[in-house]
């Protein structure tokens, strides 16, 4: 439980309101800031404007998956008031308080650092890397989907990398039907893949080997599909780039060369919102719980 403890939650999308829930349900102290558009009506939560007075009462902020940009501007699909998170709002936290989010910019790492607040990034962690793995997946299908002619299955399709997201594409296609190649540069995870079934190859060799594919998936967040190896992609082919902004595909001549190539940032968020949200849901409350379980006032 997380009675006694006060979370204010600022700015988010759909994901959120399924955290909101979880805080609620666990008997947490919950602000909400920059929700003043909600429809949903949550038991016992209060909306609150951003001050310093309020975060001073906080154990924990939570802010969006993205928690603010580089000038400290947090996004919220439920105001159109717009939030930046500035050094006098950092400041006033107890210091024992810490940020959570999906991914810190620099700006909050420095604001927090400067102050020795404690940013806490949800999708560092392995563990929300793998569940998160799972709606990308879907959503990379989805697209690949709407924007071929032919059936997955059946398809020569291409992984680039074998890490969180690249092994549960492959397996996703794999189960599908798909022939998959899997793209790695160390011998152990090529033993792996071939292990697993699929077809291994180095990425030093991703040249000759994209010679035959139907889709590539990447999920390398390095130029790697470059200007040369797109030469060498049949024109039939569709690159769905998953990586982080950029990606990893010279998209400007994918395009040049008439190559479908498209980045698919942010697929949970856009496919499975629910779901999504509930897995930042579970892990924070968890986090949440450990990180305050010493407090006397809680269950
Ligand atoms: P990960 O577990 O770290 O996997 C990255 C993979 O890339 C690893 O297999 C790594 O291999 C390989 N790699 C890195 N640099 C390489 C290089 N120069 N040459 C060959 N292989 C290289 O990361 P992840 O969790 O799967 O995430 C992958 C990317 O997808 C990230 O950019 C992440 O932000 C993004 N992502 C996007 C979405 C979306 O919705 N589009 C969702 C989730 C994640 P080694 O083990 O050899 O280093």
């Amino acid at each position: 439980m997380l009675t006694g403890i006060s979370v204010a939650f600022m700015g988010g999308d759909a994901r959120q309101l399924e955290v909101i829930q979880k805080f609620t349900e666990l008997d947490a102290t919950v602000t909400l800031i920059g929700f003043d558009n909600l429809q949903r009506q949550f038991n016992g939560v209060l909306n609150a404007k951003l001050t310093p007075d309020l975060l001073r009462t906080m154990d924990a902020l939570i802010l969006p998956a993205v928690g603010t940009d580089e000038a400290g501007q947090v996004d919220s699909i439920f105001s159109t008031e717009e939030m930046i998170l500035t050094d006098e709002h950092i400041s006033s936290l107890p210091s024992h308080a810490k940020v959570y989010t999906g991914m810190a910019k620099s700006y909050l790492k420095k604001l927090c650092a400067q102050h020795s607040i404690q940013v806490v990034e949800l999708f560092d962690r392995d563990d929300v890397a793998i569940y998160n793995s799972i709606p990308t997946a879907e959503g990379a299908l989805m697209m690949a989907i709407q924007n071929t002619d032919i059936t997955i299955h059946g398809s020569m399709s291409m992984v680039l990398g074998f890490g969180r997201t690249g092994f549960t594409m492959a397996k996703t296609l794999q189960g599908l039907g798909a022939q998959v190649k899997v793209g790695v540069r160390k011998p152990e995870h090529y033993a792996r893949v071939w292990e697993m079934g699929f077809h291994p190859f180095y990425t030093r060799d991703l040249y000759e080997e994209v010679g035959n594919i139907d889709l590539l998936f990447n999920t390398i967040p390095t130029m790697i599909v470059t200007a040369q190896v797109i030469t060498n992609i049949p024109h039939r082919a569709v690159i769905i780039d998953l990586a982080s902004k950029p990606g990893g595909v010279d998209f400007r001549f994918a395009e040049k060369r008439g190559v479908k190539a498209m980045l698919a940032p942010g697929l949970p968020g856009i496919v499975a919102p629910k779901t999504a949200g509930r897995i930042m849901a579970n892990t924070l409350s968890q986090l949440i719980q450990d990180d305050f379980k010493d407090r006397g006032d809680m269950e």
